[in-house]
């Protein structure tokens, strides 16, 4: 692969930095006034949620602990499956706490299905979920999620955590990507 060139490998720009930013300490505040007098635990699902982890829990005032999951779902390029594998599962025994799962994008909400019911068996206190993106087709699947930065159409985008081939997750906005990455 070429070396990333930024001023030509991306086609739209979908939310500037700032844009993304005060969505961010929107539902930070949201965060802190549900999660008022308790200790949250974010669940940050890699690689994707590092990005609003950091954002979202350095603009949290309620007290946090942060712990992460890996998993991979089957499925090639752009598209997700459904079958989910555990690359490495949480350090906190979640049973009573209350959990608030980071992602980076529901798309299908397969990979959060799943996570969503792992996670309930293991008898946590509160279950809810966050994301920085939301694509319309979460909207038939039964998970709920209560806190959503931006509902986005139907296309790949890159940025703010978000890769493709791993490449562009350090972009602080968002945008989707020239015809000509992909070839
Ligand atoms: P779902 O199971 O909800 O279909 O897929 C969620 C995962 O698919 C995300 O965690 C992310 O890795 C990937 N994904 C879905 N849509 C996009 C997108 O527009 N851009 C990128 N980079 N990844 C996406
Ligand atoms: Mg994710
Ligand atoms: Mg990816």
């Amino acid at each position: 692969m070429d070396a990333p060139d930024l001023g030509n490998d991306l086609e739209r720009v979908l939310f500037t930095p700032e844009e993304v930013q005060a969505r961010i300490d929107e539902l930070a505040a949201q965060v802190d006034r549900d999660y008022e007098g308790k200790d949250v635990l974010l669940v940050g699902v890699l690689n994707g949620a590092v990005m609003i982890m950091a954002d979202l829990s350095r603009a949290l005032s309620v007290h946090c602990r942060m712990d992460w999951m890996a998993i991979s779902s089957y499925g090639s390029g752009t598209k997700s499956s459904g079958v989910v594998r555990i690359l490495k599962d949480l350090s906190t025994d979640i049973a009573g706490m209350d959990v608030l799962v980071v992602e980076d994008i529901v798309d299908t909400g397969l990979t959060l299905s799943y996570l969503i019911s792992n996670l309930r068996s293991r008898g946590p206190a509160s279950l809810e979920v966050l994301t920085a993106f939301r694509k319309p087709e979460a909207l038939k699947m039964p998970v709920e999620v209560k806190y959503v930065g931006f509902d986005i159409p139907s296309e790949f985008v890159v940025g703010y955590g978000l890769d493709y081939d791993q490449h562009y997750r350090n972009l602080k906005g968002v945008a989707t990507l020239a015809p000509h990455v992909y070839s």
